[in-house]
């Protein structure tokens, strides 16, 4: 795989940085380009486009069915993507399957061992504070089954109570399925407690960790988590890849999501069998291009260190807050002390498309809306917030350009 640019050895902010020449980019009247919504997708370093790029010009064919040279190379190169996103979360080759995004793995697992497991009167408990991928799916397939979703709630300083999610984790509860990290509270869930507390009653767990894997180490075995769904493009990879983990024994109980080529052992008009995990799950012509563009960002996110990246979005995280805790008509919504890298935020009573449009004038490119997360809005009674959020590319800097913004919109907006 080729790499341009020297890999960081140490927390080195202007290195990193010039890995990405996004950020070279200028906006407006040549302002910085401050880029605070990597919760919603992050840039991409050289190394995982030129890993690409390099693959497209060299090794590309289709994957596990030529015998010549260069399905065989890309065949190499899939896998190995596969060796390396379950390296990254302690898992085996074989529980990894490639889905298009998180979204496509909660799917699957709704549609394969939703259907076969679920009856009338089942629950599936989630939370509050989930991603609509956390919730309209299991919407779809308790509708289909007759099970019920359930939602536990949130304290006020975006903790998940976990009194209501004893009292709702019942005797029908056959799964549990939540957010690692919110994406718009950055609370980090007490996952390991949800998770014995689950199995203790006989239930299973999913966890939604697109937000988690860029900031902290996923240990899928340490958790014991029974599924993991994450996605690439926040992860500095590309889209179109992202990636369910689960259990191979569950995996290998549950029937097929689709059907097509690679993914079947035998065909016939009298009938078909497939194949083990993860290839079962794998219909099609699978995002090979995407999967060498993960691997290259899992390569490059261990270089320069999970640990590392994590620190110094805790220290801009920390330095957000304390400058926006002296600003009286900032109203920040999540203070829960386990919290990463993500800041929603209301000003005065100003509509948050109007503060985002303003802050992208200046430079500054955040989110705003309901980030995906409706039911948590219409519990935080608000209708909308705008929403900064840290990578590994950030700085100082960039939460002073912020807060320089925001002064511009107080003089605009009144
Ligand atoms: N869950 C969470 C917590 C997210 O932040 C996101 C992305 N905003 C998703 C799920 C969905 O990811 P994707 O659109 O890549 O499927």
């Amino acid at each position: 795989m080729s790499h341009t640019q020297p890999m960081a050895t140490s927390f080195d902010l202007a290195a990193i940085r010039s890995e990405f020449p996004t950020l070279k980019r200028r906006v407006y009247d040549d302002k910085r380009l401050i880029f605070l919504d990597s919760a919603a997708s992050s840039q991409k370093p050289l190394a995982v486009t030129d890993a690409m790029d390099s693959f497209m010009k060299t090794s590309y064919a289709n994957v596990h069915r030529g015998v010549h040279r260069l399905s065989q190379e890309a065949t190499d190169a899939f896998e190995a993507a596969r060796t390396k996103v379950a390296g990254f979360m302690g898992a085996e080759d074989r529980e990894v399957v490639f889905t298009k995004n998180t979204t496509e793995a909660i799917n699957l697992v709704a549609q394969s061992w939703g259907r076969k497991n679920l009856r009338p009167g089942d629950e599936i408990l989630l939370t509050v504070l989930e991603h609509h991928a956390n919730i309209v799916p299991w919407q779809l397939i308790a509708e289909e089954t007759g099970a019920v979703v359930r939602a536990v709630d949130i304290q006020s300083d975006g903790t998940l109570d976990m009194d209501d999610f004893v009292e709702k984790l019942g005797e029908r509860t056959r799964m549990v399925a939540c957010a690692f990290v919110s994406n718009v509270l950055g609370t980090v869930l007490p996952v390991e407690d949800i998770i014995s507390r689950a199995h203790a009653k006989g239930a299973l767990v999913l966890l939604d960790a697109s937000q988690a894997v860029t900031h902290r180490r996923v240990d899928v075995r340490a958790l014991d988590v029974d599924f993991l769904a994450w996605t690439g493009h926040k992860l500095y990879g590309p889209t179109g890849i992202g990636v369910l983990y689960g259990k191979y024994d569950l995996l290998d109980a549950m029937p097929p999501y689709q059907g097509g080529g690679d993914m079947i052992d035998t065909v016939s008009f009298a009938g078909t069998t497939f194949r083990e995990p993860p290839f079962r799950f794998e219909a099609g012509t699978p995002a090979i291009v995407e999967a060498v563009g993960l691997g290259a960002a899992v390569d490059w996110v261990e270089g320069v260190g999970l640990q590392a990246i994590a620190a110094h979005e805790a220290d801009l995280l920390d330095y957000a807050m304390q400058r926006l805790a002296v600003s009286n008509d900032v109203r920040v919504f999540g203070t829960a002390p386990e919290k990463v890298s993500v800041l929603a935020f209301q000003l005065g009573e100003h509509h948050a498309n109007d503060v985002g449009t303003i802050l992208d004038r200046t430079g500054v490119a955040l989110r705003v809306g309901q980030h995906c997360a409706e039911p948590l809005h219409d519990r935080l009674g608000v209708h909308s917030t705008a929403r900064a959020s840290f990578a590994a590319y950030n700085g100082r800097d960039d939460v002073d350009a912020l807060l320089d913004g925001l002064a511009v919109c107080r003089e605009l907006l009144g």
